[in-house]
């Protein structure tokens, strides 16, 4: 009999396998919890509260990039002096857990009430509670189990914090229900290079099977699998990985033609480490991720100090200096930043975001560019800049203006349907554009990035995103300027060799991804790449395209 397969989004590429294991129940606060006094609750919740955010920081310590900052963030929650006032309000009547719980249901129904962002965080919030609550009861934490044999994890969804604590030793891949290829779990799950499904609707995980496959190539999760066939994933993954670990760059297929693979970086540390990658340099580097925690405009002095670091680890990355795409801040919607916020918006993804917060901010991008272009004069890197969400090409050609007046190599990156329609216009007033796949899939489909229900919209595989690239890389070849993509649509290895076919010059992703991509360009010749965009192309669905790639590719 053939084992039930069940098929979800593809985030991070590789094939293990092993028995299921899913996480331990979360406890609730006892109906009937002893209520001894006002202070009693709130010391109790206080010292459950503090063990909390110690074990998170301490795990925190022993992690790196994303996860390091997701554990830390969580520990911040659990230590929160707004979580520790909503307790106290509930402290007059209700034991320290039943109080826990009381508190971080207003509080979670403010963050819903605010969107964006904060409504992001309400998985972060419950999930401290659910820590907060097993540590007053006396058991242990919920979420992740720590198998003792190498397994495979299923889970409806995974808070950011027990993603970031996985031991890649232990939990060899992962199939969740839930999420998208660009939430919290996908990106931590990528950085740690465990192979990772989700949106898998399906999935048995309140009843599981005792082992399973998952192949986060092909996005199929297998049901209790027949060894051999395990076996035989397993083995062909072994080899992908070690021709990826071999792989040096630069970026080119079998037969020679050249596309630049570079690493996405948002500070100097994580520069740092990217540099560590074979690239050619970062083709996003996301300012307002270095300015998360400022809470007034950094000084263009300031700016330029830490700008200088990150062309300092390009410069270090590369023979001769590397080059960098410095994206001015993207603030608003997801990212907000409290420098530069733009109030409440009933809709922020489609409010005052990216380059349009200069209407009413100007000096905001006038002191950015000012500090790219003076760390600019020193680096020995190729500096280039570009402007995010950017949806007419009158705003392109200002943008190019206020860049090359201050020495600037200036693109824009195209994010909305609009400018993927008009991209010859928009090229013709710039040296270069670079596709952001993760917001052109948001607009193009008008599909929420972060909705968990749609993940078959944004996939970055649907036929219609793809015809947008093209026709954006043929605008590209017309006006022989290059067309990189920097979205997670680069990350992919089969979907990189169809971007390749489509005629993009460069692809830039998170830098774990960087040598699988690499190395898989080098196993194909540029007109397989093309056959396998015109087969994408041709696809009725994602899925389709990625069985017709792999047959195209094979
Ligand atoms: C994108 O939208 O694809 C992109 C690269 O920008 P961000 O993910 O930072 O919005
Ligand atoms: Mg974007």
């Amino acid at each position: 009999m053939s084992p039930v397969v069940h098929h979800g989004t593809p985030v991070v590429p590789g094939a293990a396998a092993g028995p299921v294991v899913v996480p331990g129940p979360r406890s609730e606060a006892p109906a009937d919890e002893a209520f001894v006094d006002h202070d009693h609750t709130v010391a109790a919740f206080a010292a459950a509260a503090a063990t909390v955010a110690q074990r998170l920081t301490d795990r925190a310590q022993h992690a790196s990039g994303a996860a390091a900052e997701v554990l830390q963030a969580t520990a911040a929650m659990a230590s929160d002096r707004g979580l520790a006032t909503f307790v106290g309000q509930q402290a007059d009547t209700l034991g320290p857990a039943s109080a826990t719980t009381a508190a971080v249901e207003k509080l979670a129904a403010m963050f819903r009430q605010a969107g964006g962002l904060m409504a992001e965080r309400v998985t972060d919030l419950l999930d401290v509670r659910d820590r907060v609550v097993a540590e007053l009861l006396g058991v242990p934490e919920p979420g992740i189990p720590q198998p003792d044999e190498p397994s495979v994890l299923f889970a409806d969804d995974l808070a950011p914090a027990d993603t970031a604590g996985l031991d890649p030793r232990r939990v060899v891949a992962i199939a969740i229900a839930r999420g998208g290829s660009t939430s919290h779990t996908a990106i931590i799950a990528r950085q740690l290079g465990i192979p990772c499904v989700v949106g898998v609707a399906e999935l048995p995980w309140t009843d599981p099977p005792a082992a399973a496959l998952v192949d986060g190539s092909s996005g199929e999760v297998v049901l209790d699998p027949a060894p051999e066939l395990a076996q035989e994933r397993v083995r062909a993954d072994a080899e992908r990985r070690a021709a990826s670990a071999a792989w040096e760059g630069p970026g080119r297929t079998k037969d020679g033609h050249a596309v630049q693979v570079l690493a996405n970086v948002q500070d100097a540390a994580g520069a740092r480490v990217a540099a560590q990658q074979p690239v050619e340099g970062f083709g996003l580097y996301r300012t307002e991720l270095s300015f998360l925690d400022r809470s007034s405009e950094p000084t263009v002095d300031e700016q330029a100090e830490i700008y200088a670091q990150v062309f300092a680890a390009a410069a270090d990355s590369v023979d001769g200096g590397g080059k960098v795409v410095v994206r001015t801040l993207d603030a608003g919607s997801d990212k907000p930043l409290r420098f530069a916020d733009m109030g409440d918006e009933p809709n922020p993804a489609l409010g005052v975001r990216g380059l349009r917060i200069a209407r009413e901010r100007p000096e905001l991008l006038a002191h950015q560019l000012d500090g790219i272009a003076q760390a600019a004069r020193d680096a020995g890197t190729d500096v280039w800049v570009m402007a995010p969400m950017v949806s007419v090409p009158s705003e392109a050609r200002e943008f190019a203006a206020a860049a090359r007046d201050r020495g600037l190599r200036a693109g824009v990156m195209i994010e909305t349907p609009s400018t993927a329609v008009l991209a010859d216009r928009v090229l013709a007033e710039v040296d270069f554009v670079s596709i952001g796949t993760n917001d052109l899939s948001q607009y193009t489909f008008a599909a929420d990035r972060m909705s968990s229900e749609l993940t078959d919209l944004t996939d970055p595989w649907q036929p219609g995103l793809l015809t947008l690239v093209e026709m954006i890389a043929a605008a590209g070849r017309r006006a022989d300027k290059p067309v990189g993509v920097c979205g997670e649509a680069a990350a992919d290895p089969l979907l990189a060799c169809v971007l390749v076919g489509l005629g993009i010059t460069s692809l830039s992703c998170a830098a774990p991804a960087v040598r699988g991509v690499g190395a898989q360009l080098a196993t194909v010749s540029l007109e397989q790449c093309r056959r396998a965009a015109t087969a994408a192309l041709e696809a009725d669905s994602p899925t389709d395209a990625r069985d017709a790639v792999r047959a195209v590719l094979a």
